[in-house]
């Protein structure tokens, strides 16, 4: 009932954005409020892991991949409701995975809690450190691999890498992106950025291997496809 009831206010903001268009009066009046209230209502009706409506969720589509390589997530609390999120649809698939919150007032979380001496802890971020992620440099590791991972934008990235102390210590990897599809979500601020999926994606191709990386990047795609495909819709 709610649903449909929101449903409504949906095509209602859609057929008002259309008349207002011909009126010539959207970017007056009409544009700023209308626009606001179609992001709260399409908030509120999003599916909560691939952040898409429910007629286009592709959480039926996630894999399942159950691997020795741990993910730990560190996510800024802005970015747990951001619809261009890729990072819990990667915590999705992966079942030996973690999501620690940063941005929690008064709360900054002790990464140290992620360390583990069944696993040699990385941290993913490219910096002038950075080792690049190869096939000869996990040959070398004899433990099992656990990957952190800051989720967001390059700004909350880089706060991870510098602000927590407690990972001084840990090794910064990085993917080589020769050949990466540069279409993204949204724009990365820094040149070798992209999604997070992308990037837990590569790095697993290279620990875990390709039939991996090829599973997740074929639901970046579909991430990708059907949010363009939503947001060109929205342009009409
Ligand atoms: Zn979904």
């Amino acid at each position: 009932m709610a649903f449909n009831y929101l449903k409504l206010l949906v095509f209602f903001g859609v057929y008002v954005r259309k008349v207002s268009n011909c009126l010539n009066v959207r970017q007056l009046v009409v544009s700023p409020f209308m626009k606001n209230l179609e992001e709260k209502i399409l908030a509120q009706l999003r599916c909560g892991t691939c952040f898409l409506l429910p007629e286009v969720c592709l959480c039926s589509l996630i894999p399942n991949l159950n691997l020795s390589t741990k993910v730990s997530l560190i996510i800024h609390k802005l970015e747990m409701n951001r619809s261009s999120n890729t990072g819990r649809l990667a915590l999705k698939a992966l079942p030996n995975s973690a999501m620690i919150i940063r941005g929690l007032k008064n709360d900054t979380p002790d990464l140290s809690q992620l360390f583990d001496d069944e696993y040699e802890t990385l941290l993913l971020y490219p910096s002038d450190d950075s080792i690049e992620l190869t096939e000869d440099f996990v040959k070398g590791i004899k433990k099992k691999i656990q990957l952190i991972v800051p989720d967001g934008n390059w700004g909350q990235a880089r706060k991870v890498h510098t602000r927590h102390k407690e990972l001084a210590n840990i090794k910064r990897v990085m993917i080589q992106r020769k050949g990466i599809d540069r279409q993204y979500l949204r724009k990365p601020h820094a040149e070798n950025g992209m999604s997070t999926l992308q990037a837990i994606a590569y790095a697993l191709g290279m620990i875990e291997g390709e039939a991996v990386q090829d599973q997740l990047l074929k639901l970046y795609n579909e991430k990708l496809t059907r949010t363009l495909r939503h947001y060109r819709r929205g342009q009409k």
